[in-house]
């Protein structure tokens, strides 16, 4: 298992969201084996896309995570700019962020961005990591399958309270300046709603809209953004303070309150609907780096949209900087190689 420095390196990757795909993307290029693991039945994370059968043969399609995303630095515009040579973004509108910048999105769904990216890459879904290890010269990471993985680095980048949970599990002490310094790292909720509608909705082109409203923040027409063709799909985000007062009711009253809220938007019947709660949906606080390198025996990093010098001063930046993160992290251990 050991590698020394003239055999191929490895990493192990907790997460398949956007960080740690643009992550694997990077070191796999420079030759380093990637191995991803995410809990998840799907890949993406929070680029996350849901269907829901309707009628025989007809369906929604529902990106209930992040919605789109904007670009401030030149460094995230090159991999915008390659996606949508590739035909796989667009720019949705100008008008959808609070900044009037563009605002791009998954031309099939946003999740088909997540699906690209891990196509090369070696990837195990519905893989929960519950322990990891450092075995004097490698990492192993034992998941809830009872399956285990091995690794000359690791990265972690689930949200942070779930890494931390993760690191206390395996008994992974971590300097107490440190240590605090996660924990005060917090995330806002979000409650969101999946409503498939008999008819198209009211929400005006192109199809997004955010609210002023104290309870409901934003609201999507997935049909006209273009990625349901067959369902009026339509996705609705619950504020922070919404999400928090309501976490834990049943979820038939928070959809209720919802939908009454937005029923001049949606100008039609609700055929069928689904939940989904989002414990942590974007950083309201953030760690202050870019990554962080644990200082463990083996190379162990934390990357993520919470590794940030600030928190995004929009929600539609928070992919770029879950990419930005990852591609320093990648950069950071290339160099630690190069050096060993
Ligand atoms: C409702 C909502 C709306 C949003 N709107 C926008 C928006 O419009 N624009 C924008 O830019 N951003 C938005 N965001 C935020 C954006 O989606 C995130 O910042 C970004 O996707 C985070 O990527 P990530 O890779 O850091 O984390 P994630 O996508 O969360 O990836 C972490 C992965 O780790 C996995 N994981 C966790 N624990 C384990 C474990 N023990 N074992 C294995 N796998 C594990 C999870 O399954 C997950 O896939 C929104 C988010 C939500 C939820």
């Amino acid at each position: 298992m050991k590698s020394t420095s003239n055999q191929q390196k490895s990493c192990l990757i907790i997460g398949g969201g956007i960080s740690g795909l643009i992550a694997g993307t990077m070191l796999q290029r420079h030759g380093i084996k990637v191995t991803i693991l995410d809990k998840g039945r799907g890949i993406g994370g929070r680029l996350a896309t849901r269907r829901i059968p309707y009628k025989s043969n007809g369906q929604g399609i529902f990106d209930y995570g992040a919605q789109f995303f904007t670009v401030s630095e030149p460094k995230f515009q090159q991999w915008v700019d390659q996606w949508l040579e590739q035909g796989l973004v667009r720019e949705w509108s100008k008008q959808l962020s609070n900044t009037e910048t563009t605002c791009y999105c998954g031309i099939e769904s946003n999740r088909s961005l997540a699906q690209h990216l891990a196509k090369d890459l070696n990837v195990h879904l519905q893989t929960r990591a519950t322990k990891i290890t450092w075995d004097a010269s490698y990492w192993t990471v034992e998941t809830e399958k009872g399956n285990s993985f091995h690794g000359d680095i690791l990265i972690m980048t689930s949200p942070i309270p779930q890494s931390l949970a993760l690191l206390e599990n395996s008994d992974i002490t971590l300097p107490p300046q440190i240590k605090s310094s996660l924990e005060q790292v917090t995330y806002y909720p979000c409650l969101t709603v999946l409503a498939l509608l008999d008819q198209l909705s009211l929400i005006p082109e192109p199809g997004g809209l955010r609210l002023k409203d104290p309870s409901l923040a934003w609201i999507a027409c997935n049909h006209k953004k273009g990625i349901s063709p067959q369902g009026f799909a339509v996705t609705l985000h619950s504020t922070p303070e919404f999400s928090e007062t309501h976490w834990n009711t049943e979820d038939s009253i928070v959809v209720e309150k919802l939908l009454e809220i937005a029923s001049s938007w949606l100008g039609s019947n609700v055929v069928e609907y689904q939940l989904h709660r989002w414990l942590y949906s974007h950083p309201k606080t953030v760690y202050g780096e870019l990554y962080l390198d644990l200082q463990q025996p083996g190379l162990l990093m934390m990357a993520g949209d919470a590794f940030s010098a600030i928190p995004a001063l929009d929600l539609s930046l928070n992919v770029e900087k879950a990419t930005l993160s990852a591609l320093a992290t990648a950069n950071y251990l290339l160099k630690q190689v190069e050096l060993n």
